[in-house]
């Protein structure tokens, strides 16, 4: 699918059951890591429930500023799942069914059931006009890419492991081949060290905007006694980020290389 350069993303995860706090969002948190990784920067996170009304705004919306954005969850055959529909009315297309997906739906039952589908899988064969489908080696449900107006739209399962697949098999290369170069961030870690005291050693570092250097308190329980500086870039090449991160890094140590762990 060719079409302008991918720089930013915004993620839309799909589900009720994150709303109440039932499901963790990891699907959210692995994409992220995987776009940064291909030089995409991610910019929002949107989590809606099982509301046609709600997803279609915030596809609508996310598409108004991000080159790419993924929807995952919702793709299932039951009433509540509506990211295609929504995605339809978000870009004016009407649904219609695909029969490759027809065929997909019917093999994969075969294969993991040995018997028909009920009619209701069927409802996983309808897109938006006009979509690319994107094959799904574990489930029945596949994704869509719809390119519009700029923005590319890409759909994906909730499930993980599908969500995964589909996206390592189909959405890495064609994301990679149309972003611009690559994020990197380096980690440091602090001991002795409050936050607050840390930030004031590096306060005139913390302003800038490329490299960003971003405060964090250590992982666990109020950080375990952890403070963290973390510094990411982005640039063509990895070589070339590293060569930006690299004086910086150099100065924060140079201010707190007593502290490091
Ligand atoms: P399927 O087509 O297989 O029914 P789906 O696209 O309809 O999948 P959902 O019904 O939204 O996906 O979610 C199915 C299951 O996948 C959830 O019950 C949950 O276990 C998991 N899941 C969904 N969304 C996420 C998420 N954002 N992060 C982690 N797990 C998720």
């Amino acid at each position: 699918m060719k079409g302008r350069r991918l720089l930013s993303a915004e993620i839309v995860a799909v589900g009720t059951e994150i709303l109440l706090g039932s499901l963790v969002d990891t699907n959210t948190a692995w994409l992220s890591r995987r776009l940064a990784a291909l030089g995409v920067a991610v910019y929002r996170h949107t989590t809606v429930g099982d509301n046609k009304e709600r997803l279609v705004a915030a596809l609508s919306e996310a598409a108004t500023r991000a080159d790419l954005v993924i929807a995952t969850g919702g793709l299932g055959p039951t009433a509540d799942d509506i990211t295609h529909e929504a995605l339809g009315l978000a870009t004016g297309r009407e649904m219609v069914e695909y029969p490759q997906a027809r065929r997909h739906i019917d093999q994969t039952f075969e294969r993991f059931t040995g018997r028909r589908p009920p009619p209701s899988a069927y409802k996983q064969a309808f897109f938006p006009d006009g979509c690319e489908l994107v094959a799904n080696p574990l489930g029945t449900a596949m994704g869509a890419l719809l390119e519009l107006e700029g923005t590319l739209f890409a759909t994906l399962p909730g499930v993980p492991s599908e969500m995964r697949r589909m996206f390592e098999e189909t959405l890495e290369s064609l994301i990679g081949k149309r972003s611009e170069g690559v994020i990197v961030s380096r980690l440091f870690r602090f001991a002795g060290i409050s936050e607050e005291e840390m930030s004031e050693k590096v306060r005139d570092l913390l302003d800038s905007s490329d490299p960003t250097l971003a405060p964090l308190v250590g992982p666990g329980e109020v950080g375990r006694g952890e403070v963290q500086l973390r510094i990411t870039t982005r640039a063509p090449t990895r070589t070339e980020a590293e060569d930006k991160i690299g004086p910086v890094a150099e100065e924060i140590l140079s201010r707190l290389r007593s502290y490091s762990l």
